[in-house]
């Protein structure tokens, strides 16, 4: 946002402090713009953070969701199931293997893959030898899906689990940082500035099993690795590379990582910030006809969004109000246009009434303003906007 629009308040920013901009300018200054050893420092910060063996960094999330569909297997045939109510790059992932996409189903009260609903489709799904090769929870605004109960249903109908924590970087499920992969093969982050710490564009993956980084990292650059250890054929001298897989140029640079590995120092001091004008915004709302998500004991949020919903579900009245408040500078937006009701999805078969509930949360609810940024005296324009409004 520029600085001459400071009357708009969008529903999220990127935080860059000066310390963040020094740190990219010393990479510039470097002999390395790409592949010296930001990047490595980077995936070790995360990995130290969240308590995982392995990160491999990526140019996005969007990347990572495709190497990890790759690394795991998805073919052809495979088919793979994720939530309608996320980015479109969640499905798309599957879709770009070659496999056949399905949904399921939230819950209302708090946007997540409804674990009863996930339960009956896979009953139904097992009886019509239709399972899915992958699971795709996504962790909805920062708040952690049920692993444990995911993870239970994983071992019984033997699919994997990719972990869609774009929202989620610095958040908990129990005692664990969201990315410990302790109940999933793979937990992936996405680093676009509206999210918890930006790169730029950029993501990772991160995993516990050391295959599985490997073929990630492999793939990101081409399938091409420089280890002679690791070489099928016998080196031809110490200029060798060889290309072994069909790979992509998914890298990021040094200079992104930088930033990252800058933004990263201030992960705890930003999930705090958040949760913090949550809470406040809980406080001001407490007597307008809207609710407002506030996720149980054991789960520490992101807070990646600050998500309403509207007592009143006449869709109209949404419409209505999404319109005013955008008038008024309230950038608010919806999170999300369930992913099978795009165009793309809709010739695949998918058509509206599939995924009701999704369906539903995306005609009343509203992400609201909700960054490191926002002041006071912001969260209580919002507020008093709301209020004229409702
Ligand atoms: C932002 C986002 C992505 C994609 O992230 P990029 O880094 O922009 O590729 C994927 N899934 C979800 C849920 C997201 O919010």
């Amino acid at each position: 946002m520029s600085k001459s629009n400071n009357n708009f308040l969008p529903y999220s920013r990127q935080e860059v402090i000066e310390e963040d901009i020094k740190n990219v300018i010393d990479v510039l200054k470097s002999d390395f713009l790409t592949q010296g050893d930001k990047v490595p420092l980077l995936e070790k910060l995360i990995s130290r953070k969240v308590e995982s063996k392995y990160c491999v960094a990526v140019n996005s999330a969007t990347s990572a969701l495709h190497l990890s569909c790759l690394a795991l297997g998805l073919t052809k045939s495979d088919i793979l199931w994720t939530s309608p109510n996320s980015f479109v790059a969640s499905a798309n992932c599957g879709l770009y293997c070659g496999a056949d996409i399905d949904f399921v189903d939230i819950n209302l009260s708090n946007g997540l893959i409804d674990i009863e609903l996930l339960e009956q489709k896979l009953v139904q799904a097992e009886k019509r030898d239709k399972l899915p090769k992958i699971l795709i929870p996504v962790h909805f605004a920062g708040v952690s899906c049920d692993m444990e109960k995911i993870y239970s249903l994983s071992k019984e109908y033997g699919f994997s689990i990719i972990e869609d924590a774009s929202h989620a970087l610095g958040g908990k499920f129990n005692n664990d940082y969201v990315g410990s992969c302790k109940y999933s093969s793979i937990t992936v982050f996405s680093f676009h500035p509206v999210k918890i710490i930006t790169t730029g564009e950029g993501g990772c993956a991160t995993t516990n099993d050391k295959n599985l980084a490997k073929k990630i990292s492999l793939l990101r650059s081409h399938g091409i690795t420089k280890d002679q250890k690791e070489f099928e054929l016998s080196p031809k001298g110490e200029w060798s590379y060889e290309q072994q897989l069909l790979g992509f140029n998914y890298r990021m640079s040094d200079m992104h990582a930088a930033l990252g590995i800058s933004q990263l120092k201030r992960l705890d001091n930003i999930v705090e910030k958040r949760n913090q004008k949550l809470n406040l915004y809980h406080e001001l709302f407490e007597k307008l006809p809207l609710k407002i998500h506030k996720p149980s004991h054991n789960i520490l949020s992101s807070v990646h969004l600050g998500v309403i919903k509207l007592n009143n579900k006449d869709p109209l009245f949404h419409k209505y109000i999404f319109k005013s408040l955008r008038k008024k500078g309230i950038g608010v937006q919806v999170h999300y246009s369930p992913i099978h009701l795009n165009p793309y999805f809709r010739k695949k078969g998918f058509r509206e009434g599939d995924f009701p509930m999704a369906e539903t949360h995306a005609l009343s609810s509203l992400s609201i303003p909700l960054y490191t940024t926002l002041s006071v005296n912001d969260q209580i324009r919002v507020t008093n906007s709301l209020k004229e409004l409702l």
